[in-house]
């Protein structure tokens, strides 16, 4: 038996090899999720697997200094080290967001900096594990796979594209038209990808690249397969080994295709079934109000699922109608008692704009998760003295033109409650000490 493998998720006891391209049970269609042999993990005590993993980050031995590759074992042990794609990825900061909990009357606030990656968003967590385990088929098992591709709102795409390139392996990104950022559009662009921008949504560039990649020399890189997903749930065992070992009350990310709360959970499990925690963090999801279908369903108590064309939002990677991690999501919520909000466009725009005017520096979707947190506190849900760690997923910097459409107030439904435009003046000393002067 090998120590990890592909499993239905629906539980019908199929398996499948890691090195297979195969994204679906061909038994009954339900998606899969790589399983690990726990015996083999639990010959190691929860105390030695702290200590290897404290004593690896920053390492520069190959590839041990990622902050995924540091837990290689529990995520993918079967690609050899030569194999690995790697930018040390992971290891993001996890800092105190003192001013801006204060301001929501909290003294326990974190915010967990993903967007300090790579390419600038969590999406590298998860690409450096498929893009390793593609370059190995190739390289290795000498499998024919021509390129790596993807459909994505921007930054699965970079995240694809770099690592890709890394690796020397062309890669195929399906964008669509319009509604990706300039910097998301240009980091593809930039590593030497092929670039398609196509007149639909995501959704709709979900279903090509499904189609496409029925052909088995082009491998998927989206969330559907969980190779993703085995590099991002990293995102939950750092935040807690970066509290040494300790759980915060509750985690709150921004939520669209719905792989990234999966795959916290997924992390967060492994170390309570391995014993290195002892109870579980309870979880939030962050939806846009003009993408909400995981919102409308847990309204129902997770009874109904109505996908919907999802309507514009600013926060642009979570502009997604019908998600297709919704079932593994909806069984993480369940199992660590979780819930899901929604903000909308002019709440994510002013909470992001607010908690910038503390020193943050937040991409939208960030902004949506801060405007969830701080509707959890209003409902009670949420206590102001719980440790509260939330997940900024991509970087700030990505999304100028937000911003400076924001401070230009020239936000369509947003009214702009912190907008601060530079003033223009002429080049004399008066002229700039009467604008100081107002301090
Ligand atoms: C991909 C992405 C998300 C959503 O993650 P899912 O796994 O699709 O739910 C949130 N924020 C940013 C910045 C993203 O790039
Ligand atoms: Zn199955």
């Amino acid at each position: 038996m090998e120590n990890c493998w592909y499993e239905c998720i629906h539980g019908c006891g199929t398996h499948y090899p890691i090195f297979d391209v195969i994204y679906r049970c061909e038994n009954c269609g339900g998606l899969l999720e790589v399983k690990h042999d726990l015996n083999i993990l639990r010959e190691r005590s929860p105390q030695e697997w702290k200590a290897i993993f404290n004593q690896r980050i920053y390492s520069t031995a190959w590839p041990y200094g990622s902050g995924v590759w540091g837990k290689k074992e529990w995520v993918m042990p079967l690609v050899d080290d030569d194999n690995v794609v790697s930018t040390y990825e992971g290891n993001s900061n996890l800092f105190w967001a003192k001013r801006f909990g204060q301001e929501l009357g909290m003294d326990d606030l974190w915010i967990k900096l993903c967007g300090n990656s790579h390419s600038g968003s969590f999406k590298d967590l998860g690409m450096t594990v498929l893009v390793s385990v593609v370059n190995q088929m190739v390289k290795a098992n000498k499998r024919n796979i021509r390129a790596i591709a993807c459909a994505s709102t921007g930054d699965t795409s970079a995240a694809l594209a770099a690592y890709g390139a890394a690796a020397g392996i062309p890669t195929v990104i399906l964008l669509p038209k319009a509604k990706v950022t300039t910097a998301q559009l240009i980091q593809p662009i930039a590593n030497g990808a092929t670039v398609l921008s196509l007149d639909t949504d995501f959704d709709g560039c979900m279903q090509i690249v499904q189609q496409l990649t029925e052909d088995p020399t082009i491998y998927l890189a989206n969330s559907l397969n969980s190779l993703r997903i085995e590099g991002q749930k990293t995102v939950g065992i750092e935040i807690v080994q970066q509290f040494d070992w300790d759980l915060p009350d509750w985690i709150i990310l921004p939520a669209g295709n719905l792989g990234n709360v999966r795959a916290l959970g997924n992390g967060l499990m492994m170390m309570k079934d391995l014993g290195l925690i002892d109870h579980l963090p309870r979880i939030a999801c962050a939806q846009a109000e003009n993408a909400n279908p995981l919102y409308r369903s847990y309204l129902t108590g997770f009874k109904e699922f109505d996908p919907q064309p999802a309507r514009s939002t600013l926060a642009s990677a979570i502009q997604i109608g019908n998600p297709v991690s919704y079932e593994r999501a909806r069984q993480t919520l369940i199992d660590f008692n979780g819930v899901v909000e929604q903000a909308s466009e002019d709440e994510l725009a002013n909470t992001a704009a607010q908690a910038d005017r503390t020193g943050l520096y937040c991409c939208p979707h960030t902004g949506v998760a801060l405007a969830a947190l701080k509707k959890l506190l209003k409902q009670g849900v949420i206590k102001p003295n719980e440790r509260v760690v939330v997940i900024s997923t991509a970087h700030g910097l990505k999304f100028s033109q937000f911003k400076v459409d924001y401070h230009r107030n020239a936000l369509a439904g947003v009214e702009a409650l912190y907008a601060n435009p530079p003033q223009e003046l002429p080049a004399s000393y008066e002229a700039v000490q009467r604008a100081i002067g107002k301090l």
